[in-house]
């Protein structure tokens, strides 16, 4: 078989959903499956519908439109603002569009009108990430704005934390995102049906909370792809870790110095550290590297070491074992590393469960 390759177990995925969405349902919180990091994959979309999430989110609505065309039927949002340039593929292709900008949902209004159609929109508040996302104070403004807007219909607001800048889902700014739904229907007499709470960042909160208020949906993708939980990157019980992994094969094993030798500037991609000195060791290089993967984002074995990367090789210390030219390796990824993997065309991917045959029905539209 090709290496590298990704080897995508589906049964895993969909255990990892489904446990997710048994757990949060007991806090009345359904899971919407973010794609985003699986390239559109419809037989990983397929394994999170059969774990039984509610419907799909992606960034890239190249991806939606992926998905759509390879029949996966669910309800699909497209969770990065879209841009003013997209927004006919948007309104074709997205139940729902994540938004902040008036324009923006201006610009899809009358794309919808003119395709007869109608559009879902949750509005995005930033409560301290700085990402994207309205600032609370104006917005009753934006909601007011989106209500006049014909063909667009208000599905709810949101937020996403500890993404650009690390802030952590709390009981204050979670529950400011619920006082924010409470006080907008009281003034304006409107339901605001969907309270998206976040990523899986959030999933500490939501499981250990006693109060999640009015948060009623997640849109979770690492801790169903990976069973990973973001804040902490620890395993989260019951998870399988390695439901997506990395095989990558060696085209060089030899005893060499750990030290480089001849005049030492910065290497190709900018690293001027030193590595350390332990004599002459067994240096096994694979062939996978930045182009594919993220190195510092896969997991070595314990008693094996990453002594570098480039663009094309990885470079280890295996310690005890050997593995011949030709042998392979099975890593496992972060979220960047996988990322990476699956969007490098130079990077096979495997499904291992046939595909399953069971029916997807299609779920009603968030909210
Ligand atoms: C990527 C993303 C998510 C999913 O994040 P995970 O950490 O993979 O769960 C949710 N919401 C938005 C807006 C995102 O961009």
């Amino acid at each position: 078989m090709s290496a590298p390759r990704l080897e995508i177990d589906l049964d895993k995925i969909q255990h990892n959903a489904r446990t997710l969405v048994e757990r949060l349902a007991l806090r009345g919180i359904s899971v919407t499956g973010v794609t985003k990091a699986s390239l559109g994959s419809p037989e990983i979309a397929c394994a999170m519908l059969r774990g039984g999430v509610k419907g799909l989110a992606d960034s890239r609505i190249e991806n939606i439109e992926a998905m759509r065309r390879a029949g996966v039927m669910a309800s699909m949002a497209l969770i990065r603002s879209p841009m003013l340039s997209q927004a006919e593929r948007v309104v074709a292709h997205a139940d729902v569009s994540f938004n902040t900008e008036l324009d923006v949902l201006g610009k899809l209004s009358s794309v919808a009108k003119e395709a007869r159609k109608t559009h879902g929109v949750v509005l995005m508040v930033e409560l301290g990430d700085l990402r994207e996302g309205i600032l609370p104070r104006d917005l009753e403004h934006a909601i007011l704005g989106t209500l006049r807007l014909p063909n667009i219909v208000l599905m709810g607001i949101g937020t996403n934390l500890a993404c650009r800048s690390g802030v952590v889902p709390s009981p204050e700014n979670m529950g400011e995102l619920s006082a924010l739904a409470e006080s907008l229907e009281d003034r304006l007499g409107i339901e605001i049906p969907t309270v998206s709470g976040g990523n899986s960042a959030n999933l500490e909160w939501a499981l250990g909370t006693t109060h999640v208020g009015r948060v009623n949906d997640l849109r979770l993708g690492e801790a169903i792809l990976l069973g990973c939980e973001p804040l902490t990157r620890q395993p989260i019980e019951g998870l399988h870790t390695d439901a997506i992994t990395l095989v990558a094969e060696v085209i060089e094993a030899k005893q060499k110095p750990t030290l480089p030798w001849g005049d030492i500037a910065q290497s190709a991609f900018g690293d001027s550290s030193r590595p350390k000195d332990q004599g002459r060791i067994r240096q096994t290089i694979f062939a996978v590297g930045r182009q594919d993967i993220d190195p510092e984002g896969l997991y070595l074995p314990e008693g094996t070491e990453l002594l570098g990367a480039s663009s094309d090789h990885l470079v280890a210390n295996l310690g005890t074992s050997h593995l011949p030219v030709g042998a392979e390796m099975t890593f496992q990824l972060n979220y960047s590393a996988l990322l990476r993997a699956m969007t490098s065309s130079f990077v096979g991917k495997v499904v291992k469960t046939p595909r399953a045959g069971a029916p997807v029905v299609r779920p009603p539209l968030v909210g």
